[in-house]
């Protein structure tokens, strides 16, 4: 039942995940915050943290931690083991064909650029077409300029309709014999919009056109296979996913990444190096200069344990629960309107208030104690198109609950009142 006494869209998935049980493990969530409990919000910029995934990263600190690689000492070797084993963590939660199709990154942003400067670098050139869409982040829309101030690539957008549905049919009209990489995101990170990616991708490989997902915003609320989808390069963050900061992953299709030369020079991705000429290792070595994130990458490998223990169906049906609770609450104010109404969304809401700026609400929220993210998202070019310079984003994870949907749609009556 709702907090209205009606029965609730998705409610009986919602009871059947033990949610009290889950906010446990994340004891960060017990704060205060001016006096009040915690309710985030704000797990679509970065999730909190399980103990699980501390205490792993704490375990291999307090008992094997060295430098991996190059070492031929014991803890250098079990720290090198549990490294790989964390990149063979990655390779089966994503169901990639092999292991070494799996590079760390120092971030999602960081792996978005790589294969901007690799990949594209080397096989674009001036008048060959990238197609983003009007959702993206500005992690993949700048390190496509980027390119083509260097090159003189062409940036085609797919558009959106008013809802923030991508437009299957327009994109596909943007499909041209100059087009040489689709790169889009799997789910908005400003509206939730779930994009299409298995026709995006059909339709970009019949005509021999590779395609980059940006994953970071889908890997925490769906279980993704990269075999299944065919995607040839797929990114995302493990901090988005109850992993830590510091780390980012690529995958990239074995053939995809042989073709790509390096990008960044430095120890560890070398087969051998003299001033006359060096040679560098295979992926995924070769794009992993310098100490990777060593202690991060056994977090992440923990975070991916932690999720698929909890279950990705359970999970999944507990956050469309909430977004359909929310989206429910919040769309019964007067004055506030949700921008993203989708009918394929993942669990964030995005809005605004009359008569109210989003910093104003975010402020007066947070001293209620709620956490939401205002602003334009990193996401510009969509503000734009949405017509309006800022939004009111809730982002729910896997431990937010119906009571916190409360929580918030009382605290937005709060800015109602004040706002008069
Ligand atoms: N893409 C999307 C869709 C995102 O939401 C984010 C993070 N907000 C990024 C890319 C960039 O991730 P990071 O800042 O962790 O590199």
């Amino acid at each position: 039942m709702s907090a209205l006494g009606k029965p609730l869209p998705g409610h009986n998935a919602v009871q059947a995940f033990d949610v009290q049980r889950a906010r446990q493990d994340f004891p960060i969530l017990q704060r205060q915050v001016y006096g009040k409990p915690l309710v985030f919000l704000d797990s679509a910029a970065s999730s909190q943290k399980p103990r699980q995934v501390m205490a792993a990263m704490t375990r291999m600190a307090e008992t094997c931690y060295a430098n991996v690689h190059r070492g031929i000492h014991k803890l250098s070797q079990e720290s090198t083991d549990l490294f790989e084993q964390a990149r063979t963590r990655v390779a089966r939660h994503l169901n990639a064909a092999k292991d070494d199709e799996i590079v760390f990154t120092r971030g999602a942003t960081e792996a978005i650029n790589l294969v901007a400067q690799s990949w594209g670098a080397a096989h674009l050139k001036a008048g060959d077409e990238v197609i983003v869409s009007a959702l993206e982040h500005h992690a993949n829309i700048v390190p496509w300029q980027l390119l083509r101030q260097r090159l003189g690539i062409v940036l085609k957008v797919a558009p959106i309709d008013d809802s923030g549905a991508f437009l299957f049919e327009e994109f596909e009209k943007l499909l041209s014999p100059r087009t040489r990489l689709v790169a889009v995101t799997h789910v908005s990170n400003a509206l939730g919009t779930i994009v299409p990616v298995e026709a995006v991708i059909r339709a970009a490989h019949a005509r021999g056109i590779p395609v980059l997902l940006d994953g970071c915003q889908a890997m925490p609320h769906r279980r993704v296979d990269v075999q299944a989808l065919g995607a040839d390069f797929y990114v995302f963050a493990p901090h988005k996913i109850y992993g830590p900061t510091g780390i980012g992953v690529l995958y990239g299709k074995w053939e995809r990444l042989m073709e790509m030369p390096p990008w960044q020079g430095g120890g560890e991705m070398i087969a051998s190096v003299s001033f006359e000429e060096t040679t560098f290792k295979e992926p995924p070595h070769r794009f992993e200069a310098g100490t990777p994130p060593i202690l991060e990458a056994v977090g992440l490998a923990a975070a991916l344990d932690y999720v698929e223990a909890l279950g990705h169906e359970a999970v999944a049906a507990h956050e469309a629960g909430l977004l359909a609770y929310a989206t429910e609450r919040l769309s019964a104010i007067a004055g506030l309107t949700i921008h993203g109404t989708a009918p394929d969304k993942a669990s964030i809401v995005s809005f605004n208030i009359e008569g109210a700026h989003a910093h104003d609400v975010g402020t007066i929220l947070d001293r209620q104690g709620v956490a939401v993210r205002v602003g334009h998202h990193c996401a510009e070019p969509l503000m734009h198109r949405l017509g309006v310079p800022a939004t009111v984003r809730a982002s729910f994870g896997l431990y937010n609950t119906l009571e916190e949907v409360d929580r918030l749609a009382a605290a937005v009556l709060k800015v109602k009142e004040l706002f008069g």
